[in-house]
């Protein structure tokens, strides 16, 4: 009968390929990055942001550059009312912003809880570029813009936001409505003519949230993950069970291991399924590799991304769990 001590000693005398599982040993080596430029976001109202992508993406230009200006299309938007100062504000009648931006080279920079700064997604590259820190929150965020030039606008609610909120105050029931106004966060991935990835990802979280609330957005492996040398996801839906379950870093891993996109995107719905069966929520992801193939899959039908490929633009639905 081997003891324990004989058996941690019997381990440690195996090779190495019999004590590690085969899938550690597994790592996808795409030698043919897809270089024709290829942009992907959340929903259909991505289209603006993918159009604003391409300009910089097919002149050359860098993937970073080109989820921050094109995420930033839908901050500038005020009739946009899940993303930027038009978005729905917390349950306190406060608007409340976060992003994050993740660059070829692994870098990362986010803001949460971030108010009255137009641009968030601007101020995450600024962390991610001028300071040591990955993310910045609330006050120390808006000090931070302030210091780096951002305005200060006015502490304000649009008046489609206004009317939303005064109309919730009736009966201040916190309920996710799923695929609300069938538009959410924005996520954006890209992938420039020299093959490197970048992604950035910007919302004002749920409607009526606690004040102070962070969703999955800001969270770098949660709402978004880059890793350039296999591929990018991010995500939108109810930000609390994806981060519970690391859907972005996760489909990143997946693909890491062989999984395509596609199938990647369906094990990270499936994660949440499975642990959380209470599924009146909707949580869609999308992904790309580095070969230039997508995949997107959802919880509950309704979800879709705006795809742009070598300029050519087209919308995709996605299959759903439910
Ligand atoms: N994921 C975002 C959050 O939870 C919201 C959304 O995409 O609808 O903050």
């Amino acid at each position: 009968m081997s003891t324990r001590r004989s058996f941690i000693k019997n381990i440690s005398l195996a090779p190495a390929s019999l004590i590690l599982p085969t899938i550690l040993s597994a790592d996808n080596n795409y030698s043919t990055p897809y270089k024709e430029g290829l942009i992907i976001s959340t929903w259909d109202f991505g289209a603006k942001a993918n159009e604003k992508a391409w300009e910089i993406i097919s002149k050359g230009g860098k993937a970073v550059d080109a989820v921050e200006n094109g995420v930033k299309e839908i901050e500038n938007d005020p009739n946009n009312t899940s993303v930027g100062l038009g978005g729905f504000p917390d349950r306190d009648g406060i608007v409340t912003l976060d992003a994050a931006i993740m660059d070829e080279k692994g870098n990362a920079g986010s803001v949460c809880a971030l108010q009255r700064i137009k641009n968030p997604i601007s101020v995450a590259r600024k962390v991610m570029d001028e300071t040591p820190h990955v993310i910045l929150v609330s006050e120390g965020a808006q000090k931070f813009a302030i210091s780096k030039g951002f305005k200060l606008e006015k502490q304000k609610r649009s008046t489609v936001s206004d009317k939303a909120w005064k109309e919730w105050l009736k009966k201040s029931e916190y309920k996710p409505i799923i695929n609300f106004e069938m538009h959410d966060t924005i996520g954006q991935l890209a992938m420039d003519k020299n093959g490197d990835i970048s992604g950035a990802c910007t919302t004002s979280g749920l409607a009526f949230k606690m004040h102070g609330r962070v969703g999955d957005s800001p969270i770098i492996g949660a709402g978004l993950y880059v890793d350039n040398e296999v591929g990018a996801a991010t995500s939108s839906g109810l930000g609390e069970y994806v981060l519970k379950t690391l859907g972005s870093f996760l489909i990143v891993e997946l693909m890491r291991f062989g999984y395509s996109p596609q199938a990647a995107c369906e094990e990270a719905v499936k994660r949440i399924t499975k642990k959380y069966p209470y599924r009146e929520f909707q949580v869609g992801f999308i992904a790309m590799n580095k070969a230039g193939e997508t995949g997107t899959f959802s919880i509950h039908p309704g979800f879709e991304f705006a795809q742009c490929r070598a300029g050519v633009v087209t919308n995709v639905k996605a299959g759903s769990f439910l």
